[in-house]
């Protein structure tokens, strides 16, 4: 069957635009929501046809589940069963934060969300007008990244334009994201904490909750063929811009001398703010410090096709605190081509 076409609105983040986008949601359709971490294409997490839409419009795989946002901590005891007390004590201490728990999900869930798993990913996300639009619905929203599968994720209502123009019913503009790059995954393995995805709540920020913080060994490695993924997503391409992109590990002055002998005419630098590029080869700076890189990375890998860049040659971050999410991103934009220069 065709997917219907929409006349995709542009909502205002005020109280006339989240009533619009909860009548939508109520009516089973497909929103565009801002989110501290990036925009999401928000349904109602238990209406099975709602979130088909969202697997539709994204073009993601069936087996890839998605992430349910909730406004009230209760909400994770109508949702989930059998919480691990540590994950009941992380949920009060931190939420809302950019930080999802996967917990054995109720019958209430449907298959389609969860992508057939038993357990299902949860979070409350720091953002007043996500908030405001799941109070409004009355719903738990399924929200993943609202970009096309595959495709960088986007930070700005703009991109989501991008993406999903005739594809949902509406987006909410809220501006930029402020965090950039999606939420930290974990779950749970009696008094351990797995990270399956990093992001802006970092393995320091978990420690006083757990004996111990394992990052699961794909958030840097490509899965092994026939390998079991502790999360769907890590057997997807991800987060790549039309333009080849390579993580290159080094300094500075590495950097631009490797990017003197191999960058071409049409292929653009990936740097951090501060650089000195003397190369002549252009050039796009994404931030500063981990935060920022988080910040701006999609809107960068975004321009890099905008400006019809063959290659992006990437400065790679740290792997450490806001980093490591940063470097998991970019190493799977690369397909983890990584050069290491020293
Ligand atoms: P996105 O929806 O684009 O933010 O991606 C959500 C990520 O969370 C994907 O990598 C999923 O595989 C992962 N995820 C969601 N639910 C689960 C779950 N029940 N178990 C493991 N990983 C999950
Ligand atoms: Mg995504």
């Amino acid at each position: 069957m065709e997917p219907i076409k929409y006349n995709t609105k542009l909502l205002c983040a005020d109280k006339n635009g989240i009533d619009t986008a909860s009548e939508l949601i109520c009516s089973g359709e497909v929103v565009g929501m801002p989110t501290e971490t990036v925009y999401g294409l928000a349904a109602d997490a238990l209406n099975e046809s709602a979130v088909k839409k969202i697997f539709t419009a994204k073009g993601r795989p069936a087996d890839n589940p998605l992430i349910v946002h909730i406004a009230r901590l209760d909400d994770i005891f109508t949702l989930c069963h059998d919480i691990p007390p540590n994950a009941l004590k992380i949920a009060k201490a931190l939420w809302p934060a950019p930080l999802t728990l996967i917990l054995p999900k109720r019958d209430v869930v449907p298959d389609v969300t969860s992508g057939g798993l038993d357990t299902v990913g949860i979070r409350m996300p720091d953002c007043k007008i996500a908030l405001d639009l799941i109070k409004k619905s009355g719903k738990p929203l399924a929200a993943p990244s609202a970009n096309t599968s595959g495709k960088p994720s986007p930070t700005s209502a703009a991109h989501v334009f991008d993406d999903m123009q005739g594809k949902i019913s509406a987006i909410i503009d809220g501006g930029e994201c402020s965090v950039g790059v999606e939420s930290t995954v974990i779950c749970f393995e009696g008094n351990n904490i797995r990270i399956l995805r990093p992001g802006f709540i970092t393995p320091d920020d978990l420690e006083p909750f757990c004996d111990k913080v394992i990052i699961d060994k794909n958030v840097l490695q490509e899965l092994d063929e026939n390998a079991r993924a502790a999360s769907p997503g890590m057997k997807y391409k991800h987060y790549s811009p039309k333009c080849e992109v390579f993580l290159v590990e080094s300094t500075e002055k590495a950097f631009f001398e490797y990017a003197k002998l191999n960058a071409g005419q049409n292929d653009y630098l990936m740097i951090f703010d501060g650089d000195i590029n003397t190369t002549g080869i252009k050039s796009i700076t994404y931030g500063a410090n981990d935060k920022e890189n988080a910040e701006q990375i999609f809107a960068c890998l975004r321009k890099a096709d905008e400006l019809n860049a063959k290659r992006a040659f990437v400065r790679a971050p740290s792997k450490s605190g806001v980093g490591l999410a940063v470097y998991n991103r970019l190493i799977r934009a690369a397909g983890f081509k990584v050069i290491t220069l020293n």
